[in-house]
Order: structure tokens, then C-alpha cells, then sequence
């Protein structure tokens, strides 16, 4: 395994590999690596001659300076976990002065509205800094497969949408969720949770389950409302929202319709960590 720290090297590094006809597999981490992410380095290991790995924690997808203060940096860690793949893999681990030079900020992007739903209204600006760190690194890695976990759905649609619109040459592959033996999602800010929460946060799976279940006769507002009420009940969580919508527009599902797929998606505050899950409702 070899580490990275600056895009130039990287580039020529894999220019001299791509000249040998080797495809690239990228996937971009913020790090503090778990089973998750490791999934996804595998299923690329699998389907390229080459994985890149990219850890960095992208400023300017945060919208809460908080959350990217406390965001856990744990590279030492996450090259050992990687080391335990028993497969080459190339780590880009940059400095965001590397990554943005003298101006941290980022692009504006249209993704026809899906920016502006679910994640996009709560965290301001967030996808715009998606956008502009993927793009980036679609631009140092010139990989022909990049892995995103389906965890954050509407961030996968997005980077679907980025690559469509920029005619980006590289195919995008969506990758499952995987989860803790309680169902909780892995998620890098699960770190930050004491154990009581971190036990406590299996709730969150579990209200996904049964309003999966109960979509099966219920309409989606009815759903919905049933979701809010068990989250009310609950004093250790904050739902920000709860929302049942279509997999492709993200729209939201007021008249169930049997040709689309339809996903729950939800973000819920406890011990102020904010966390995420999607589940497939039909
Ligand atoms: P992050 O480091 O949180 O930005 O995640 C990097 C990539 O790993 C993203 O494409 C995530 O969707 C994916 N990912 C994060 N958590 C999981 C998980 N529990 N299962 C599968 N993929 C995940």
C-alpha cells in the first residue's frame, strides 16, 4: 500500500499506470474508516486493476463548523485497517491546501432541484461542496468506477446527476449499507457516540423497519406522521425530518404509485451527533 499526499505526484503516478491500459476504481472516504467503507475498497479491489482510496475531510460540505472540528481524523487507523485488505491500494490522503490551493470554496451546482431536498434544505451549501471535492477528484484519479454507498442515497443521486450533466467519463457504482449487529447504519460519526447512545441510536433502524412495514397499508403521510409521534416519545432524539420519496426525483410521495420505487429517508440529532439512514419502502 502507498500514501499520497499531493494531488501532482498522484496524477503522474497513475498517468504512468493508465499508459499500461490499468483501470482505476475511486473511492472517496472522509475517513475514520469502518466495515462500510471497507465494503466499498473491496468491491472496487474486485472490479479495477487499481483502488484509490481518498481520505479528506472536505470543508466545504460542512455546514456546521462543529461538526467538522469534532469530525474524527484517524489516519494512522485507517491505514492499518486498509493494510488488512491483503490488496494494493493506492491512499490519497491530502491537506486541503493541497486539494484547494489558496481559495477554500466551492462551485455552484444545478442538479436539477435535488439539492435543494431532505439534506440539501437542512445543510445549506453542503452539496455544492460534494460536487466540487468529487469533481476534483474525478479530475486527479481520472478513475474509470467510483463507489458510493447507498447510507447517503441523495448524495449518490447527486454525483449520478454531476457525472450526467458534465458528460464525466466514469461509471458510478452504487454500493449497500452496512450496518452494526443492533442495525444501527455505520457511519464514521458513530465514533463520537457514548455506548448508551450508541445502543439507544438502534431505534433509529428499527422505526425505518416498521414504517417500511407499515407502508405496506398506510399511506405515506400516515407513515409519516406515525414515524414523527415515536421520535416525540423518545427525549434522546431530535428528528430533523422523516421523509418518504421517490428513489430517481426524490420527490416527496404524496399519492403512492405502484410503478416507483420509494425510499424512507431520515436524519435524527442525539447527543447532538447528527446521523443519517435510507431504507427501501417497496
Ligand atoms: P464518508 O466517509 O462518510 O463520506 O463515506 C464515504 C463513502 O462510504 C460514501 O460513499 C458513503 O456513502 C459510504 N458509506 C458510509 N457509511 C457506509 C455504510 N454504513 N455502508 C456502506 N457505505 C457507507
Amino acid at each position: 500500500m502507498v500514501v499520497f499526499t499531493e494531488k501532482n505526484v498522484l496524477s503522474s503516478h497513475l498517468s504512468s499506470l493508465l499508459k499500461e491500459n490499468k483501470t482505476i476504481g475511486l473511492v472517496p472516504t472522509m475517513g475514520a474508516l469502518h466495515q462500510g467503507h471497507l465494503s466499498l475498497i473491496e468491491l472496487s479491489s474486485k472490479e479495477n486493476d487499481i483502488t484509490v482510496v481518498s481520505i479528506f475531510v472536505n470543508p466545504t460540505q460542512f455546514n456546521n463548523k462543529e461538526d467538522l472540528d469534532k469530525y474524527p481524523r484517524t489516519l494512522d487507523a485507517d491505514i492499518q485497517k486498509v493494510e488488512t485488505l491483503n490488496t494494493s491500494i493506492i491512499i490519497y490522503a491530502p491537506s486541503v491546501k493541497d486539494i484547494y490551493e489558496e481559495t477554500i470554496s466551492s462551485e455552484s451546482f444545478d442538479y436539477d432541484g435535488l439539492e435543494l431536498k431532505m439534506e440539501g434544505k437542512h445543510r445549506i451549501g453542503h452539496f455544492d461542496g460534494v460536487g466540487t471535492i468529487v469533481k476534483k477528484l474525478f479530475e486527479i484519479v481520472n478513475p474509470s468506477k467510483a463507489y458510493f454507498g447507498e447510507k447517503d442515497f441523495q448524495q449518490l443521486q447527486i454525483v449520478k446527476t454531476l457525472v450526467k450533466k458534465h458528460a464525466l467519463p466514469v461509471e458510478i457504482i452504487a454500493c449497500p449499507i452496512y450496518r452494526e449487529k443492533s442495525g444501527l447504519a455505520m457511519s464514521s460519526r458513530n465514533e463520537r457516540l457514548s455506548s448508551e447512545s450508541r445502543e439507544k441510536a438502534a431505534f433509529i433502524f428499527k422505526t425505518l423497519q416498521r414504517a417500511k412495514k407499515l407502508f405496506a397499508t398506510k399511506s405515506a403521510k400516515e407513515v409519516t406522521k406515525i414515524v414523527e409521534e415515536a421520535f416525540k416519545k423518545r427525549k434522546e432524539f431530535t428528528l430533523e425530518y422523516f421523509e418518504i420519496a421517490d428513489e430517481e426525483t426524490l420527490n416527496i410521495c404524496k399519492r403512492k404509485d405502484k410503478n416507483k420505487k420509494y425510499r424512507g429517508f431520515i436524519a435524527v440529532f442525539i447527543d447532538n451527533i447528527r446521523l443519517i439512514d435510507t431504507i427501501v419502502m417497496n
